[in-house]
């Protein structure tokens, strides 16, 4: 799928709507889901223009891997959810019911979440 540059994520980056900013460095940022399914939140994406996990296991470089896993754990960490545990998600494609079309990376915790297997 080809890179729609007008995504809302792809806006947010550009400053063109605003987000509840979380973390940003130099590969991502992060900032609260607008739709919170749990207490804690917050999407982790990558600065570069990559549609899901797909492309970016593909294309993306070392340091934009690095810097996406090392920013998903900082953000947990930030958001105090480490120590009783939280999930991590991305959401891929149609069957993965990804409706928003530049990878991200969903945290959740604040609660006790539900089993979720599919
Ligand atoms: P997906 O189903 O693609 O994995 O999830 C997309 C997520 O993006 C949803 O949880 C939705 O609430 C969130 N979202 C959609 N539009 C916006 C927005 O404009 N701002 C923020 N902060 N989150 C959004």
């Amino acid at each position: 799928m080809a890179y729609d540059s007008n995504n809302i994520f792809a806006r947010i980056l550009r400053g063109e709507i605003p987000c509840k900013k979380v973390h940003e460095d130099e590969h991502t940022l992060a900032f609260h889901d607008i739709n919170p399914q749990a207490p804690v939140h917050i999407l982790v994406i990558p600065k570069g223009a990559y549609v899901s996990m797909n492309d970016f296991s593909a294309r993306a470089s070392d340091a934009e891997i690095a810097g996406l896993v090392r920013a998903v754990g900082k953000v947990a960490e930030m958001a105090g959810v480490t120590e009783d545990g939280w999930r991590m998600l991305s959401n891929i494609g149609e069957n993965g019911h990804q409706e928003v079309p530049h990878l991200h990376i969903h945290i959740f915790g604040g609660c006790k979440l539900g089993h979720m297997l599919p």
